[in-house]
């Protein structure tokens, strides 16, 4: 990574989805612009097949990080160039109408750069850019899952994704991230990598510059800025940051939201047709508001292994390959909050009656969605209980015998901690994306979202990080 001075017009920490695309729009205008990230930059396609390398090296803790409360959440976060995008499953959602309107509404913004329609010029943009589309749709014709899902009146769709590149050709998980579609033609240069970004530095609430530690030669050193800061560490990250280095907002760290994602496995015996095929990135939206989309998931067998009650490897080894896992997201309200101890800051978050009935209500859905299809067994996303479900009764009767810390969850659309709002008395930052009372201080990312999207966010995040930097380069 190349750095040719130690003072820049403008810098981006964190080079995910939201910094990843504001530093590409500056780098296009020509400006003087630094990105610096904390993780290594590690190429995309040296990630595939290496799971644990990349557990090891790009996920925030090793995949360690929780949220604590009456639920032990595991939150994950990517620490790379190209942050989560590098280990996300690069699913790309449409934006949509209804939450363009919701911050709208909720925030009481007036202006009409965040009107819908402004915004889809965006996603035109990046879907151009990224070529975002879907693998083809042959298979999905007449066969028994698009029929059992016609029957409920649902509908199926195959997910889209980023489906080329500049260098990596062809499909993979990692290969659509930012790193890969966006930062790697800079070939290093004004990109700064393995270094944190310890403090910002401000004066008279102007800040002046970044203090940072460089991971490999263990030293700190000083980078000045002299126009704008553009924070974007993700959610939690960037209020962590905001918070140590004292900037002065009471909803710092407020209104985390995030996706509450589980996934419910089935086992098909082997001469069963029905879910052939179903490992082509399927989408299922129901018609229900709440639990609206799940998709079959590729994520390594030993995953899957790990969820699923069987003592004898043998005969699990023998039907591996009818193996079919579907995650869901139900969207959780945003009363999660960063909170400080001696040592750190840290992250709580409760679930709520309401959320627990969604979640179990989905997994009913599902459950009885992979039965009609054919499943053997369904093992529903519980731990502390045997898992095992042989028919959508038993499924049932397990929902209804657990509580809320016998659900195994995740999250990793996360939201909110530096929540747009209309004054400093509701929100971190204004409707310019810049932080209240701070004349150069901006924040582009996932964490200025005050709910959650009820779809993958990817898409929406870099939408909204296209507005801001025709914003921050305009103002
Ligand atoms: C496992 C997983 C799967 C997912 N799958 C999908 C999917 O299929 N579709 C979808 O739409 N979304 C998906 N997501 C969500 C999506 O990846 C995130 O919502 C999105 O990347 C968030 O963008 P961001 O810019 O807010 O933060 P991030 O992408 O997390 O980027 C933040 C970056 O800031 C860096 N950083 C933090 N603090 C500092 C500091 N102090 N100094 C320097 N750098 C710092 C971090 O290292 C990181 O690289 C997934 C996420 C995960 C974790």
């Amino acid at each position: 990574m190349t750095i040719r001075s130690l003072e820049y017009d403008y810098i981006v920490i964190g080079s995910g989805a939201g910094g990843g695309i504001v530093f590409d729009e500056l780098k296009k205008k020509n400006k003087n612009v630094l990105l610096i990230e904390k993780g290594p930059h590690v190429k995309s396609e040296n990630l595939k097949k290496q799971f644990y390398y990349s557990l090891k090296n790009i996920w925030k803790y090793s995949g360690y990080q929780h949220a604590s409360g009456n639920i032990s959440l595991p939150v994950l976060q990517g620490v790379s160039l190209g942050g989560s995008t590098t280990i996300n499953g690069s699913i790309m959602q449409d934006l949509e109408e209804s939450f363009c309107n919701k911050i709208i509404f909720e925030t009481n913004i007036k202006n009409k750069n965040f009107r819908f329609d402004n915004l889809m010029n965006y996603q035109k943009e990046l879907s151009n850019e990224f070529n975002i589309k879907s693998g083809s749709k042959e298979f999905l014709k007449d066969n028994n899952l698009s029929k059992e899902v016609e029957r409920r009146n649902w509908k199926c769709d195959l997910s889209k994704r980023a489906v080329s590149d500049i260098n990596y050709k062809g499909r993979s998980l990692s290969g659509n991230s930012i790193e890969n579609i966006i930062l790697r033609k800079y070939q290093g240069l004004n990109i700064l990598t393995n270094t944190d970004v310890k403090q910002i530095i401000n004066e008279k609430n102007r800040i002046l510059g970044v203090e940072c530690f460089d991971k490999l030669k263990r030293k700190n050193f000083f980078i000045k800025v002299n126009k704008k800061l553009v924070i974007s560490c993700g959610a939690i990250e960037s209020s962590k940051l905001l918070l140590k280095s004292k900037i002065k907002n009471k909803n710092l760290g407020k209104k985390f939201s995030c996706h509450l994602s589980g996934a419910v496995d089935a086992l098909f015996s082997k001469d069963k047709k029905e879910i052939e095929g179903s490992l082509n990135a399927i989408e299922i939206t129901t018609n229900d508001r709440f639990c609206r989309k799940f998709a079959n998931q590729n994520v390594p067998d030993e995953i899957i292994l790990s969820r699923i009650p069987f003592q004898n490897e043998d005969n699990l080894q023998s039907k591996l390959s009818k193996i079919s896992s579907w995650v869901y997201n139900v969207s959780s309200k945003n009363n999660g909050y960063i909170s400080k101890n001696f040592f750190d800051y840290k992250l709580k978050f409760n679930i709520e009656t309401e959320e627990f009935e969604k979640v179990k209500k989905f997994i009913k859905q599902i459950s009885e969605f992979l039965f009609n299809l054919g499943a053997v067994n369904v093992f529903p996303n519980v731990i502390n209980k045997n898992n095992l479900t042989k028919n959508i009764k038993e499924t049932q009767n397990l929902l209804n015998k657990i509580e809320t810390k016998d659900l195994l969850l995740t999250a990793s659309h996360l939201f909110g901690t530096c929540c747009i709002g209309k004054d400093e008395n509701s929100g971190v930052i204004d409707e310019n994306f810049k932080v209240f009372n701070y004349d150069n201080l901006f924040v582009v990312d996932s964490s200025i979202f005050p709910f959650p999207t009820s779809y993958n966010p990817q898409l929406t995040i870099m939408i909204y990080a296209k507005l801001a930097s025709d914003i921050i380069i305009n103002e």
